[in-house]
């Protein structure tokens, strides 16, 4: 077969949305550039992460609402008892999906960057071969070399997926509901979806080897979600690892600290013990990268150890997230046409879209004292938020952060329905040094849970207005 030979400036691997955004803004900035992707442009995130799994919540909260109706409600709702066809609901995921993917191929197409689909094999720093789907291979020679490969799921080697044993992406696109499922991992991905599966009507049972769930976060935020779950009806198991599955294939084997085993009955059992960077299996050991750990190591230019060889997004470790990807794409693209860039951003925010949201933006106050900066903050709760009543929804707070000696705000937290949304004016405000008396002065608009943001730097200065 013959082998076609191109040559670009720029050479992307991986559509995910560090690739992809480096990828149109190279474009745009005039520089010749290629992407190359094996699967679906989009990557992880629009095909079989974010996207998706935000739509699953969402149906399942509709269906958990219903449910709630059926049974008569304070509002004065009643409905007849739910039912879900759930094959419909996958069908609706997959076409916010279909419009999201093919939308980032027409963005690249109207940039003109140019998408070459197949697997890239890297020869060197500056030649890569992709196998296309038809066995046809295109060779590729570059200047510049961009790393975007993303992370694939933690595998449980004593426990590997196929059968009963599943992995976000097909918790994603279900064709039944199980009976009784064990999540083995109390990260946000195993939280939000046996969030999901519960409010589908499932049993939900969630092991953690360590003593709390979401351990990366703070606790104070963390307590209101683990309330929530034993709500929910959740059961979780914590300081606990999972041993494998029993002889039978229908349960689950358990041991705690001190070494009892148990069992927990299962028909499905989704292992989300973490992702790891993708960076096997396609020549990259070849270039001799410095790593850490298992990820490519980079600069705050996202420069690998190698010259004009950049990586990007989730093959770069931690914090594994779309817009850190994203942010990251966009500056190497800046940088490769010329542009002054670093990456230092203020804060990168986290959320976790569990039942209620969590989101994290800047310093907690442990971290802060812990980095030697003498803090004050102060928390608002939605228990005094005239809209979080209105919406049903009261637990949560939220909380600032701030240096003592002028204010200036250093971190944000909250935890309650609907605070990723918060998250902008969160980002914006440390982004900008805002101090808490620039937050305290802003008129918020009434009724919004954005009050509570306004009221928690006031607090924190000492002069709350409705608590
Ligand atoms: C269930 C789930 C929920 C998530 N929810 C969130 C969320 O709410 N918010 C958030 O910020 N993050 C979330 N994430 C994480 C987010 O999806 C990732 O951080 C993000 O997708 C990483 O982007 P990336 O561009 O680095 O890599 P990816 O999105 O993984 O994309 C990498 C792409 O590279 C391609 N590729 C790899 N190797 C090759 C090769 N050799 N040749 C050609 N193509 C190749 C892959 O096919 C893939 O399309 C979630 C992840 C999961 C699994």
């Amino acid at each position: 077969m013959n082998t076609n030979k191109q040559s670009t400036t720029l050479l992307v691997i991986g559509g995910g949305p560090g690739g992809y955004i480096a990828a149109i803004r190279a474009a745009q900035l005039g520089i010749n550039t290629t992407l190359v992707e094996g699967e679906q442009l989009g990557g992880t995130c629009l095909n079989i992460g974010c996207i998706p799994s935000k739509a699953i919540i969402h149906a399942a909260e509709e269906f958990a609402k219903a449910t709630h109706y059926a049974k008569g409600s304070a509002i004065g709702i009643s409905v007849a008892s739910p039912a879900i066809d759930l094959a419909q609901t996958v069908k609706w995921k997959d076409g916010i999906v279909g419009k999201l993917t093919s939308g980032v191929g027409a963005l690249l197409k109207k940039n003109g960057a140019k998408v070459v689909r197949g697997w890239a094999k890297i020869r060197d720093g500056k030649t890569v071969e992709v196998t296309q789907a038809d066995g046809s291979i295109v060779e590729i020679t570059c200047e510049h070399l961009l790393l975007a490969t993303g992370s694939k799921p933690v595998e449980l080697p004593f426990m590997p997926f196929g059968g009963p044993v599943i992995s976000s992406t097909e918790a994603l696109s279900p064709t039944s509901l199980p009976k009784q499922m064990v999540v083995v991992g109390g990260g946000y991905i195993g939280l939000e979806l046996g969030i999901a599966y519960r409010k589908l009507g499932v049993d939900v049972s969630v092991v953690e080897s360590l003593d709390r769930i979401l351990p990366a976060y703070d606790e104070d935020l963390t307590k209101v979600v683990a309330a929530s779950l034993g709500k929910l009806g959740i059961k979780v198991h914590l300081g606990c690892t999972v041993q494998g599955l029993n002889a039978a294939g229908d349960g689950v084997r358990i041991r705690n600290r001190d070494n009892v085993e148990s069992e927990l009955p299962a028909d499905r059992v989704l292992v989300a013990v973490g992702r790891r960077p993708h960076t096997q299996g396609f020549g990259l050991e070849g270039l001799s990268l410095d790593m850490v750990g298992r990820a490519v190591k980079i600069d705050d230019q996202c420069k690998t150890s190698m010259r004009n060889v950049w990586a990007i997004g989730d093959v770069t470790g931690e914090p594994m997230l779309a817009h850190r990807g994203m942010a990251q794409g966009e500056m190497v693209a800046e940088i490769i046409s010329g542009k002054k860039r670093h990456f230092t951003p203020a804060s990168i925010p986290a959320v976790c879209f569990t039942d209620p949201e969590l989101v994290v933006v800047g310093q907690t106050p442990q971290e802060a004292q812990a980095a030697g900066v003498e803090v004050i903050s102060a928390m608002f709760p939605f228990a005094a938020n005239g809209r979080a009543m209105t919406i049903e929804s009261t637990d949560g707070f939220v909380r600032v952060v701030a240096r003592k000696d002028n204010h200036l705000i250093l971190g944000w937290q909250a935890v309650g329905a609907s605070v990723s949304e918060l998250s902008a004016a969160f980002g914006q405000s440390i982004e900008m040094g805002a101090r808490l008396e620039d937050v305290g002065a802003t008129i918020h608009a009434h009724p919004t849970l954005g009050e509570a943001v306004q009221e928690a730097a006031l607090r924190a200065l000492g002069h709350a207005l409705h608590i």
